[in-house]
């Protein structure tokens, strides 16, 4: 990783910080600070993943657009995580998320980012092969734990087992 790097990541969780800061005076504080990782691909700028308290950024547009993810995405992606934390399963872009966004982090709640960038949040599972670790989504995670069905691992022919989570 070069400075240009290090310096754009210290730059997002400045202002996961701040924006988690602010978010602690009022009633819709997480217990504890979400933790963040670059690995995003594709054309999503990022992901909250709710039941992990975690979100994902995208290195490659976090160069290409730093100060949008500073100002919007990590406020946007957290307003996803208090949502999820306290009201659970609501509309992604509902009332809820739009309070937070507007009366907590005085923003503007578009639910679409202006530039054309995409985001997503979803609930991902742990699992493990005798390979490897791979994640389900909550579908196929529920038809798992409903015993509607397992999942084979194509290259060891294990049965992915849930790790749990955290
Ligand atoms: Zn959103
Ligand atoms: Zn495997």
């Amino acid at each position: 990783m070069n400075d240009q790097e290090k310096e754009l990541e210290a730059s997002a969780y400045k202002s996961l910080k701040e924006h988690y800061n602010t978010l602690s005076a009022t009633p819709f504080a997480l217990t504890k600070l979400p933790s963040l990782s670059f690995n995003q691909r594709g054309a999503i700028a990022g992901t909250a993943i709710l039941n992990q308290n975690h979100i994902r950024l995208n290195r490659a547009l976090l160069k290409q657009h730093p100060r949008f993810f500073t100002a919007q995405v990590v406020p946007h992606e957290l307003a996803h995580l208090a949502v999820f934390y306290h009201f659970g399963r609501v509309k992604p872009h509902g009332k809820e998320w739009k309070m937070i966004m507007t009366e907590v982090f005085l923003l503007p709640a578009n639910r679409c980012h202006e530039l054309p960038l995409q985001h997503a949040n979803v609930q991902l599972f742990r699992y493990r092969c005798d390979c490897r670790a791979t994640e389900l989504g909550i579908r196929r995670h529920n038809k798992v734990q409903r015993g509607q069905t397992t999942y084979v691992c194509k290259d060891c022919g294990s049965t992915l087992r849930f790790e749990g989570n955290k």
